[in-house]
């Protein structure tokens, strides 16, 4: 099995500054993300999937139609195994009706007039993501002890929270750390795991925006050096494909 958590803005600054070993494993980095003209969930993964830049395909769908997007498996490198599984990735097995509520209330926070209104919907937009946060992490953990060659959970409380509590570090701390005990549990099991982020967040006042760069890591040896997030198509092949002739 080959093990990818993805982590919706992940960012290299906080994993260094909490320094959660599990998040940087043996070795971590930054993605170059300077071929896209703006960090954008959906085209960031939809390339990583495919591994090809997907950015102007997916911009002429124009906002409201992005989200939907979604690609065919055979267009993916997860048809290469043959028992993948992979949990509410964007352009992919995304739960657009949760999502979709979650920018619902993300809206209704910026147009709310009082500072009570807001409080109020920020308490239901949090609270709404970290119970997905408990379903896509319940439906991982169960995933990577059955029986699939290649297992991919995408995990977007990060993000999501991010975007309106930035700003708070404790909660932010609290997140983190989370995932920090998710992939110490993954990275027991012995198989190879890259931790993936499409961008990473960055403070705007109390808010968070995306930064213009990823965080990568993996707990294997390989000579990727700034990687783009379209190379990681071809390492998770190759470790496949190395994985492949230790069984022959
Ligand atoms: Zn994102």
């Amino acid at each position: 099995m080959i093990v990818v958590i993805a982590i919706d803005a992940l960012e290299y600054n906080l994993v260094e500054k909490f320094n959660y070993k599990n998040l940087k494993q043996e070795k971590y980095g930054k993605t170059d993300i300077s071929e896209f003209s703006q960090p954008r969930t959906m085209v960031l993964w939809s390339s990583f999937m495919t591994g090809e830049n997907k950015e102007n395909e997916i911009l002429a769908l124009g906002d409201k139609k992005m989200w939907n997007y979604q690609i065919d498996i055979k267009d993916t490198f997860f048809s290469k195994f043959k028992n993948p599984k992979v949990i509410d990735l964007p352009g992919f097995s995304y739960d657009l009706d949760e999502h979709k509520k979650e920018r619902e209330l993300l809206k209704a926070f910026f147009e709310a007039k009082t500072q009570e209104e807001k409080e109020k919907i920020k308490k239901e937009y949090n609270q709404r993501s970290l119970e997905h946060h408990k379903k896509i992490k319940n439906e991982f953990e169960k995933a990577i002890k059955g029986e699939h060659d290649f297992v991919l959970g995408y995990f977007s409380a990060i993000d999501v929270i991010g975007h309106l509590n930035f700003g708070n570090k404790i909660l932010m701390k609290m997140l983190y750390k989370d995932m920090d005990e998710l992939a110490k549990k993954v990275r027991t099991l012995g198989y190879p795991v890259l931790i993936l982020s499409d961008h990473g967040m960055k403070a705007i006042g109390n808010f968070g925006d995306h930064s213009e760069y990823g965080f990568w890591s993996v707990n294997f040896e390989t000579n990727l050096k700034n990687p783009k997030i379209t190379d990681f198509k071809n390492l998770i092949l190759d470790v496949m494909k190395e994985k492949d002739k230790e069984f022959k």
